[in-house]
């Protein structure tokens, strides 16, 4: 019989008070353990400034995994492995504890070696912990060391450059995990195999047979608590740059010629590179900014951003972005990716939908504006799943179409055992599989497509507010398509 090996590993996070740390990284660490992807070789160990003990910190584990996961049975043995190191990091003389402690645990553990360096924290202490970790010999083990890095990867394509050059400096591109959560999301990994598993979508992946790609990316909370970092960052930098961007090289790469980590982000990379600049001059012909005013969310009334806390009464920063994109190659041009993504919108829904041309005649349809095209609809989030839209007989009348709609739900088959992406991702990672996690190449040419779009955005003030907040943006963003001769479909 065949034994899996399970991952053997100390994995250290930086930053393991935090948000991040509680919501995300012990619940899915723990999930892993339960579904026995993971043994009883593995340690966490916690670092941050509180000074907390190991039991202080195995309670807020427990806490934090009993929030999040169905728990049944008793959580001591899990939380046992557990272990709190607190110190400020930009300290030198912590890492040489530290170092010993992990030490202590390889040994106990029979990990191996093997670490897993998880930054949960600001992108100003990336540079300075990767270094000391290397300074201080906490990378020279017999196993095999990783780093991962949490968004923002920079602000700009400068910054970003900077960045890299300080991790690069410790790490190797190898060893560099940058997390992109919506890689590790099923449905989004879903869009290879839909595509290249499927002759019939395959076929018609192109400009001949695709009159454009809309992606859209809603959420109904506000800034929340994030107010401080949401204005430095705002929609564009937040979710273009990354996830949406991501998607758009997702639904257009060519097919890699083997599933492997370098292939696809080969494919990858020649998409972004493909993406036609958008000068300062003619941001506001392709792309349109947004930030919600008051309004009504599920009959509950909400707050502008401007009254947020911690944001600016007078406020620049966008909080809905929606996009035109161009793709400049054989199989793309002249199809039209629309993206568009906010906060404080209708509803919580990531979504793509694929508007294939229309036949050339109308047979079927009494009026013309009956017709309607063939959609493939990708739900990535809360839903999972895809869906058809096809014309077909209308049951009984004589030779007249009716829309109807062929669907396939994720979530009422395997849903309650699709790992959450941070599990996936912290899974992948430990098996040295950095498919979905992005390359520094990809991080610098999407920053070189967003910056301009930015630094327009930062010299002209917006006339903002210009949407309601339970709406799904600015009139703007419809207009985007419409002087093309589209609409969004409805979500
Ligand atoms: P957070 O709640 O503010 O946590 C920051 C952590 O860093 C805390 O554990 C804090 O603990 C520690 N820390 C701060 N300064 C320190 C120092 N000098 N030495 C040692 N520890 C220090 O932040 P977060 O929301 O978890 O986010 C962490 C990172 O993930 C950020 O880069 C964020 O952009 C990214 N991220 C977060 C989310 C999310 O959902 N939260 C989503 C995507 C990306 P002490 O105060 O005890 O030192």
């Amino acid at each position: 019989m065949n034994t899996i090996q399970l991952p053997k590993a100390i994995i250290i996070i930086f930053g393991a008070t935090g948000d991040l740390a509680k919501r995300k990284l012990f619940p899915s660490i723990y999930r892993l353990y339960q579904s026995g992807k993971i043994g009883e070789e593995f340690a966490v160990v916690g670092v941050a400034r509180r000074p907390w003990t190991n039991e202080t910190f195995r309670e807020n584990v427990k806490e934090s995994v009993e929030n999040a996961v169905s728990v049944n049975s008793d959580l001591t043995s899990f939380t046992s492995h557990f272990y709190y190191h607190p110190f400020d990091v930009s300290n030198q003389s912590s890492y040489h504890s530290l170092k010993s402690l992990l030490s202590d645990l390889d040994e106990k553990y029979q990990t191996e070696g093997n670490r897993v360096f998880y930054l949960a924290m600001a992108p100003e202490f990336f540079g300075i912990i990767a270094n000391n970790l290397k300074e201080h010999g906490l990378k020279d083990t017999n196993g095999w060391t990783r780093l991962v890095i949490e968004k923002p990867f920079g602000h700009d394509l400068a910054s970003a450059q900077k960045l890299n050059d300080e991790i690069r400096a410790a790490f190797d591109e190898e060893q560099i995990y940058r997390i992109d959560h919506y890689l590790g999301k099923e449905m989004v990994q879903n869009i290879e195999v839909i595509r290249f598993a499927n002759a019939l979508f395959e076929h018609l992946w192109n400009n001949r047979f695709i009159s454009n790609i809309q992606i859209t990316s809603s959420e109904s909370l506000g800034v929340e608590d994030r107010g401080n970092y949401y204005e430095t960052s705002g929609a564009l930098r937040d979710m273009v740059q990354n996830h949406m961007l991501q998607m758009v090289a997702l639904l257009a790469m060519e097919p890699p010629i083997k599933l492997t980590t370098d292939e696809i982000r080969s494919e990858k990379i020649k998409v972004l590179r493909a993406l036609r600049p958008i000068q300062e001059n003619e941001v506001d012909s392709y792309f349109v900014r947004g930030q919600y005013t008051k309004g009504i969310i599920n009959g509950k009334e909400v707050i502008g951003y401007r009254e947020e806390a911690n944001v600016d009464p007078d406020s620049n920063t966008e909080t809905f972005v929606a996009g035109k994109i161009l793709i400049d190659n054989y199989r793309w041009a002249g199809v039209p990716f629309y993206i568009r993504t906010g906060k404080r919108m209708k509803e919580k829904s990531t979504k793509i939908v694929v508007e294939f041309k229309d036949i050339p005649m109308n047979l079927y349809f009494k009026k013309e504006s009956d017709r309607v095209p063939n959609l493939l609809v990708i739900h990535i989030q809360p839903d999972e799943g895809i869906t058809l839209h096809l014309n077909a007989k209308k049951a009984g009348v004589s030779s007249e179409a009716t829309p109807i709609k062929l669907s396939y739900n994720n979530n009422g088959i395997d849903g309650m055992n699709t790992p959450e992406a941070y599990e996936r991702l912290l899974y992948d990672c430990m098996q040295g599989d950095a498919t979905n996690f992005t390359h520094w190449d990809e991080v610098a040419l999407s920053w070189a497509y967003v910056d301009p779009i930015s630094n327009a955005w930062s010299r002209k003030k917006a006339a903002f507010p210009n949407y309601e907040a339970g709406s799904m943006g600015p009139k703007e963003a419809d207009e985007l398509l419409a002087k093309d001769g589209f609409h969004w479909w409805p979500i």
